[in-house]
């Protein structure tokens, strides 16, 4: 426990965000934490979206995990919501890094903090992906 309670939230979110994940993407690789290359521009495109207008759902009022898709940059989503959006969006047909369709896309989810970017991806993507994080 830190002696602030609002950073004990915060991990709290930011713990039980990587564990919907992994519940999510039965199969994919852990989160990327400390992200480089594309993951770590796409974030920050996502982030500086929301800055520049801050698109939420109504019930992101106290520290929980935050969910978002540079399928709609800068949008953030409860839980609910985001699960709710991915199941009819056909954008998550469309890798987000190349745009390409078809199968083969595969889920991976980047964090930063409490917030989780979740991401489709191709496989030559996802390997182009990963292998900028080594
Ligand atoms: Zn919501
Ligand atoms: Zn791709």
């Amino acid at each position: 426990m830190s002696a602030n309670p609002v950073d004990d939230q915060i991990s709290a979110a930011a713990e039980h965000t990587e564990r919907i994940v992994s519940a999510i993407f039965a199969s994919a690789a852990a989160p990327v934490i400390d992200p480089v290359g594309w993951v770590s521009s796409v974030t920050k495109d996502f982030l500086a979206a929301y800055l520049r207008c801050r698109r939420r759902c109504g019930h992101l009022q106290s520290p929980q995990p935050v969910f978002g898709t540079p399928q709609q940059m800068g949008v953030m989503r409860c839980r609910a919501c985001f699960l709710s959006y991915f199941g009819e969006a056909e954008a998550f047909s469309t890798c987000d890094r190349c745009a390409a369709t078809g199968d083969g896309l595969g889920g991976t989810a980047v964090t930063a903090g409490p917030i989780l970017l979740v991401l489709m991806l191709c496989e030559a993507c996802r390997t182009a992906t990963l292998a900028e994080q080594e």
